[in-house]
């Protein structure tokens, strides 16, 4: 068992920390909202810490999820920051869904330090985060990913190394890709048959059967069809996302048409007031 902290406690951090106490690893907490640390020791124990510095000292492996780039780099660097406090030859495991860049500059600084530094981010969800079930995406050194990864499994389904720091949030990137052009095309045949009068829920049980099936067919397909747009992923997250996405690609040249515009349709469901409704909510912008 491992002497571990977790930072950030939102929406993926609080039942993912929650997990890795359920197995027996020792946990120290903390949040910037100190109230949900709390809440979170009074509800499974161990410890809150004040700082991320403070919550750092003395551990195996320190886990972190928060927002974005600026958020992470506020949780590791400056003097409160965890990597102030990380001991030599611990492991800084980061779930957050950021940029590339801002994984191999800390992956940098942690060596520098005396430590690893693994970027780790993480497909599921809500539900995947709360029964521990996630897929996590890792980039880094295999001999520091090899300790690492038998604690990941506690709140994982499966967890794989890509390749160097920065291939975990690369390899995020190219989940969110596939989504975005996917959720496009399926909102895209609901509204079709809509408009052709067509039983859709019917429609749906035959073809997600055949090539056309897909998860997101299966799970948000008859939600979307009835405007139920309340499961999770919102939509000003996959725009940080879709973001980040289209910044590598400007920089690696690739070509990316489909996620351009789905990009620019999700701006359009954030201006009907959908911002915190889920990614399949790209069929409002075409129902309306
Ligand atoms: P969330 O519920 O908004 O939680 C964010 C957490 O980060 C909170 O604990 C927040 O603290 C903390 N935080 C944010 N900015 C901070 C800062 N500058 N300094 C210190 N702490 C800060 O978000 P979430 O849904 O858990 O998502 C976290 C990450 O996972 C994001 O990168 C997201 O893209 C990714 N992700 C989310 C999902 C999902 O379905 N939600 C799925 C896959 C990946 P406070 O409590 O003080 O605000």
């Amino acid at each position: 068992m491992a002497k571990v902290a977790f930072l950030g406690l939102g929406v993926m951090g609080y039942p993912m920390a929650r997990h890795l106490k359920e197995k027996g690893h020792e946990v120290t907490v903390y949040n910037r909202t100190r109230a949900k640390a709390d809440k979170w020791v009074s509800e499974h124990g161990g410890r809150a810490a004040g700082t991320p510095r403070e919550a750092a000292q003395g551990q195996e492996i320190v886990f972190a999820c928060v927002g974005n780039d600026d958020d992470l780099r506020q949780v590791t660097l400056g003097p409160d920051g965890a990597f102030e406090g990380m001991s030599a030859g611990s492991i800084f495991v980061d779930h957050t869904t950021a940029s590339a860049e801002v994984a191999r500059e800390l992956y940098a600084a942690a060596r520098d330090k005396g430590f690893a530094f693994i970027d780790a981010p993480v497909s599921g969800g809500q539900a995947g985060a709360e029964n521990g079930v996630l897929t996590v995406m890792c980039g880094g050194d295999a001999e520091v990913y090899a300790k690492a990864e038998p604690v990941i499994m506690s709140f994982a389904r499966a967890s794989r190394l890509l390749g160097p720091a920065g291939s975990g949030q690369l390899t995020k990137m190219i989940n969110q890709i596939c989504i975005a052009g996917l959720v496009q095309g399926l909102a895209e045949g609901i509204h079709f048959g809509k408009k052709a009068g067509l039983d859709i829920e019917a429609v749906l049980e035959v073809i997600s059967k055949g090539a056309a099936g897909s998860w997101q067919m299966e799970n948000r397909g008859q939600t979307m069809n009835q405007g139920k747009f309340d499961f999770g992923f919102a939509v000003d997250w996959m725009r940080k996302d879709l973001s980040i996405v289209l910044d590598e690609a400007r920089k690696n040249g690739a070509s990316l048409p489909v996620t351009a515009i789905v990009d620019q349709f999700y701006a359009e469901v954030q201006k009907m007031g959908g911002k915190r409704w889920d990614t399949s909510s790209l069929i409002a912008r075409l129902d309306k």
